[in-house]
Parts: structure tokens; sequence; C-alpha cells
């Protein structure tokens, strides 16, 4: 089963995308992952992407479908999720396209709905542990006081370079703009499924659990 994981930056796609990961044994392809990975090693495509990513804006259409079309050539497992990917009506059509070619499908959008005035607070105040993505919140799960991750024990915590209000008003904008037209587009397709992302995580997990259950039937 393959699904897209859709919603504002700070929805909490990543959280979930781990989870599923984690329980059910499918791949997350993360575009955001893949680019940070490209700017931390250093390679050309990092440092063409650096500062658009530090801006808070998109990345072209092409150098991203490039990074998801390796990844459904290379990678097997139990179902992808696609997280942060697709973001535009191109990156969409390009989707559909890569899946179709291999004899596969999209079974499910899960939009994840959170308020802006939510995101700002949990983007602001967000760290990550570098080594295995648990996500922490200054207020609401501050890191350790052991200084060390709660769920691998590495002491390697990392804030975003793009976790700050300026970029977080460019990456909102663009979000409005160019991803939520994906709403409608998966909705006339029959794939749309609205989770709400404020709840607590493990009511956010049941709520998408109960998504994935019904469309594997
Ligand atoms: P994310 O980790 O998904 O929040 O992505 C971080 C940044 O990477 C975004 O703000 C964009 O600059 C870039 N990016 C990630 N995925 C995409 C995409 N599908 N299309 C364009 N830019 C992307």
């Amino acid at each position: 089963m393959n699904i897209i994981l859709m919603g504002p930056p700070g929805a909490g796609k990543g959280t979930q995308a781990r989870h599923l990961v984690d329980t059910r044994g499918m791949v997350q392809l993360s575009t955001g992952d893949m680019l940070r990975e490209a700017k931390d090693s250093g390679t050309e495509m990092g440092r063409v992407v650096a500062d658009v990513m530090a801006r808070g804006a998109l990345v072209t259409d092409e150098i991203v479908i490039g990074l998801i079309r390796e990844k459904l050539e290379t990678v097997q497992g139990n179902g992808f999720i696609f997280d942060g990917f697709p973001r535009t009506l191109a990156q969409a059509d390009a989707l559909g396209d890569l899946l179709a070619a291999t004899g596969q499908g999209l079974d499910a959008v899960i939009e994840m709905e959170v308020d802006d005035e939510a995101l700002v607070s949990r983007i602001t105040a967000r760290s990550t542990c570098g080594n295995c993505g648990e996500v922490y919140n200054d207020i609401t799960k501050p890191q350790p006081e052991d200084g060390k991750c709660s769920n691998c024990g590495a002491s390697d915590f990392k804030r975003r370079a793009d976790d700050n209000e300026d970029s977080l008003r460019t990456r909102l904008m663009e979000y409005y703009k160019k991803t939520s037209p994906l709403i409608g587009y998966y909705y006339a397709k029959g794939l749309l499924e609205k989770v709400d992302g404020l709840g607590e995580i493990a009511q956010v997990q049941a709520a998408i659990s109960k998504v994935l259950d019904k469309s594997s039937i």
C-alpha cells in the first residue's frame, strides 16, 4: 500500500511516518530528508538547494522528482509513505506516472489538519535526535536532562536551520499557494482522507491506522 502524508510544515508528517515505518514496515520517502542529506554531504545538488531551503522556498520540481524516481527504482519495502512529496501539481502528476510505470498506484492521501498558530509554536520549539529522528519540543517534550535521546541514547540533538519564524512564514505561503491545490486534486480522485493533526501523537496514530486499515480492505 502506498500513501501520501500531506499537511503544512509542523503538522507531524515525519513523526507519523516514522511510526508507520516501525509498526507496518513501510518505507518513508521524505524529500526534505533527502535534500538535507545532499546538503550535509556537500554534493553539487546540495549546494544548489541550500539557500532555497534556508529561505523556506520550494526546490525545483525537476530536482525532487529526480530524487523520488531514483528511490522508486532502487528501494523496496512494504509500501511507500510519501512525506513532503508531492508539493506541486507537476510533482503529483509525475508521481502518478512513476507509480503507474511499475504497475503501482496510490491507496490514500492523508491530509493532517492543524491551525497556523499551533504550527508556529511547534516549529520554533522543535529539535530532533540527529541519530534516530525522535522529535522533541522545548515545552511539551523537552530533551532529556541527561542529554541522551530517550529513544536511542545518542547525544546529537539538532535544530533545523529553517525552523525559524521568517522561513516558516515562507514555508506556509508556499504550502497554501502551491501544495494545498493538491487537496482538491486527490479529492477528485477519491483518495483524500482528513485526520485531525492537533490531537496527542497516539490519537493521530490511531486515526491514520483507521484510514490505512479501511484502504487496505
Ligand atoms: P521538509 O523537511 O519536508 O519540511 O522540507 C524542507 C525543505 O526542503 C522545504 O522547505 C523545501 O525547501 C524543500 N523540499 C522538500 N520537499 C520538497 C518538494 N517535494 N518540493 C520542493 N521542495 C521541497
